[in-house]
């Protein structure tokens, strides 16, 4: 008996369900949408997914996902090279560009610190993020992780990992979002607020 759906048409369902938020009933109800909008969709993503495939690398100084190294934003020269940006993930670098308030460069880990995951120091590259400040350009490093327990362990460690160089190292306010009303933020968030307040 011959299968209900063509096989290549099962693959794709297959490979849809494995990506992040889509289980494979959302993953049946994507693969359907390409299908039917084949022109306008399905034959585009199919171009730019074997482009990505091709030619998205890693940065060897920072690495940041371009697809070019080093990518577009070591190469940016209008931004501050004493600025250096440390964060956990590729996302979190995303994020900091959506915001848009630093020109600076960045420096990404590619996770935390977690013991009970074997992932250490080594795993992270910390020695390669040390060697990278010793050059002596930067100035200031900016600790921006997750206010999670990996998060925090992973910036004290970077800190006195630091230490010997005698730069600057900073870390994101933790505190009150912009627009959050008081009595809906956890008690974590608002002691880290009322530690980090500032003069009016
Ligand atoms: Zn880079």
């Amino acid at each position: 008996m011959a299968a209900p759906i063509g096989s290549e048409i099962e693959r794709l369902i297959q490979l849809l369900a494995r990506l992040p938020g889509l289980g494979p009933r959302s993953a049946r109800r994507a693969a359907l949408h390409l299908i039917r909008k084949r022109e306008a969709l399905l034959v585009p993503l199919a171009d730019a997914l074997k482009l990505a495939a091709e030619r998205i690398t890693v940065c060897p100084i920072c690495n940041n996902v371009d697809t070019r190294a080093p990518c577009g934003i070591c190469e940016d020269e209008r931004r501050d090279k004493s600025l250096l940006v440390v964060v956990a993930d590729v996302g979190d670098l995303w994020a900091l560009e959506r915001a848009g308030t630093l020109r600076a460069r960045y420096h990404v880990l590619g996770g935390t610190l977690s013991p009970l995951d074997g992932i250490g120091p080594k795993e992270l590259g910390i020695e390669r993020l040390v060697a990278r400040v010793a050059e002596g350009e930067i100035k200031e490093v900016v600790l921006a992780l997750n206010a999670t327990v990996d998060g925090q362990t992973t910036a004290h460690y970077i800190t006195d990992a630091l230490a010997p160089l005698s730069i600057k190292v900073t870390r994101l306010a933790h505190g009150v979002p912009v627009g959050g009303e008081l009595d809906y933020l956890d008690e974590g968030t608002l002691a880290a607020a009322l530690r980090a307040r500032t003069a009016m």
